[in-house]
């Protein structure tokens, strides 16, 4: 059994940035996919994490909540440790939303379902509250007339919004997405990049890979390039991107851009 958390849990260390990662590896058997990366996101920033396939981006967000085990290295969220052996994982990720390149809708719940259960469950919210949650937040992202559909009546663009309003619903201190919109057809990238843009500009700190470099040279506060494991280059998306200064960024743009 896990306690039920709030979302007001005293979990927050205002002071602390919303990510710091010190010194991060990662090894699956002999193979160091992550080979020693220090990164800071600070409350408020919009950070894009860009590179080639394999450079260890997923690797390095699904470290934050600790979907995968660092093998040496620390890292805090919203100042406290999940590197630490006594964390309470479950604490923590009630205060990280994360949206996935699939989007892990509950195939056989309404879509207001699917933006409640975890308030339900998790934050222990009563039904009504948790879908007057649901349903502003799924407002938000334009869906506010599908609450009574299933996953699969809608399209990939709008069932990858139902994550996004999940995620959310719960409160989230920060938002991961990892390529959100990679698995969409082209012509529903946009409305999908529209809400997170519609985050960004509310002020949500948001730990971002894409691929969409329109995007993150719109969005961004700050791009991060990654090669092989580590952190080639990172800055403003001008300079990341409109005057990368390390050759290996600049093939990684020259190819994708
Ligand atoms: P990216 O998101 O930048 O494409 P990933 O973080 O997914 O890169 O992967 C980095 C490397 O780690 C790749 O070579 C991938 O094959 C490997 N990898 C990722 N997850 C696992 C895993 N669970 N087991 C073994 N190898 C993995
Ligand atoms: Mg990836």
């Amino acid at each position: 059994m896990t306690a039920p958390v709030t979302s007001s849990a005293p979990l927050t260390d205002a002071a602390a940035p919303a990510i710091r990662i010190e010194g991060l590896h990662k090894s699956f058997g002999p193979r160091e996919v992550l080979r020693g990366i220090d990164l800071e996101v600070h409350a408020g920033e919009v950070v894009c994490v860009v590179g080639p396939s394999g450079s260890g981006k997923s690797t390095l967000l699904r470290c934050v909540n600790l979907l995968e085990q660092p093998t040496a290295g620390t890292v805090r969220v919203l100042g406290t440790e999940v590197t630490h052996p006594d964390v309470d994982i479950d604490a923590v990720r009630a205060h990280v939303g994360m949206v996935f390149q699939s989007f892990n809708l509950f195939a056989h719940r309404s879509v207001l379902e699917n933006c409640t259960i975890a308030q339900r469950t998790v934050l222990r919210r009563p039904r009504a509250e948790a879908e007057r949650v649901a349903r502003e937040n799924l407002a938000r992202v334009g869906l506010a007339d599908r609450v009574d559909a299933l996953p699969a009546q809608l399209s990939g663009g709008q069932q990858q919004r139902v994550a996004i309003a999940r995620a959310l619903s719960m409160d989230p201190a920060l938002m991961l997405f990892d390529e959100p919109t990679s698995a969409l057809d082209p012509e529903l990238v946009g409305d999908v990049l529209g809400v997170m843009r519609d985050l960004a500009e509310g002020g949500m700190t948001m730990l971002v890979v894409t691929h969409e470099m329109a995007f993150a040279r719109e969005v961004a506060d700050r791009v991060v390039f990654m090669d092989d494991g580590l952190v080639v280059e990172q800055g403003p998306p001008e300079q990341v991107i409109g005057a990368p200064t390390h050759e290996r960024t600049r093939t990684f743009l020259r190819r994708v851009l």
